[in-house]
């Protein structure tokens, strides 16, 4: 089991409806939320579809490919023992209809660190109960595919 981060690091705090979300998390399965009525998917998850505002959702798992969207590097720890610098990124999931997740980049040099870089989770157990997806570059970056994103500007 690898860890990246201490465990003094805040912990999330899981509203109602993200519970379905940190169990799947425990299994180390990466889901979205999909709304039954018209299939957008969404994350973080909400009580209602924000495209057709249906109640109606169920989980979908994804791939837990992505690629980077956006990142910064954080030089501040937040808790004891921390290794600092950090990257706190953005990662534009594969297969789950252009829902991006806030996450940490790990084992990623910094010289390494580019926007589109593919990634593939990488889940760290805080606790038994506790695995939050980290991301890290794709270990055969030839299997990550990038879904073309409207008015991202590149696409590589
Ligand atoms: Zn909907």
């Amino acid at each position: 089991m690898t860890r990246w981060f201490p465990d003094g690091i805040p912990q999330p705090m899981a509203d109602p409806e993200a519970v379905p979300w940190w169990e799947a998390a425990a299994g180390h399965r990466l889901v979205v939320q999909r709304c039954t009525a018209c299939a957008h998917t969404r994350l973080p998850p909400a009580p209602i579809c924000p495209a057709c505002r249906s109640d109606g959702a169920d989980w979908q798992e994804v791939s837990g490919r992505g690629s980077l969207y956006t990142y910064t590097v954080v030089h501040r720890p937040i808790a004891r023992d921390q290794e600092v610098p950090f990257v706190v990124a953005v990662v534009a999931l594969e297969g789950a209809g252009g829902v991006r997740l806030v996450t940490n980049l790990v084992e990623t040099p910094l010289d390494a660190l580019e926007i589109g870089l593919p990634v593939e989770v990488a889940w760290e157990d805080m606790s038994d109960l506790l695995a939050i997806p980290r991301f890290r570059p794709a270990r055969d970056p030839s299997t990550a595919t990038h879904e073309p994103r409207k008015g991202s500007g590149r696409n590589d």
